[in-house]
């Protein structure tokens, strides 16, 4: 029987800008913002006591919440949950509009503001 060779490691030596391209080439997601408005966002809701640190982020390790539903939260929190506003940024649609309904498709419509009776 054949041993293959293990696969090639590699340092990286500055994780951040190394990682970025990295990410970008193999699964181009490396050039989004690391200075994102969600993280600022986050930190002055943390700051000004509007959220909980400990309890915001319960449901990443509660076995009660699925893993699926983990994705999506992280998603929702980092920006990155597709929708028409992606499309059209990538240029893989003309129209903002939702799917389903005919308002204007955005994270939060997914979440909460889609009224399609097909939307949850
Ligand atoms: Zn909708």
């Amino acid at each position: 029987m054949a041993h293959s060779p293990p696969p090639k490691l590699w340092y990286l030596p500055n994780h951040r800008d190394a990682l970025q391209a990295h990410m970008h080439f193999l699964h181009k997601l490396g050039n989004a913002k690391t200075e994102a408005n969600y993280h600022a966002y986050y930190q002055t809701l943390i700051k000004d006591g509007t959220a909980n640190g400990a309890t915001s982020n319960a449901n990443l390790t509660s076995s009660d919440v699925p893993f699926k539903t983990k994705c999506i939260i992280m998603k929702y929190r980092t920006g990155t949950l597709y929708n028409q506003k992606h499309a059209v940024l990538f240029k893989l649609s003309r129209s903002q509009t939702c799917p389903l309904c005919p308002q204007v498709d955005s994270a939060l419509h997914i979440l909460s503001g889609c009224q399609h009776i097909h939307a949850n």
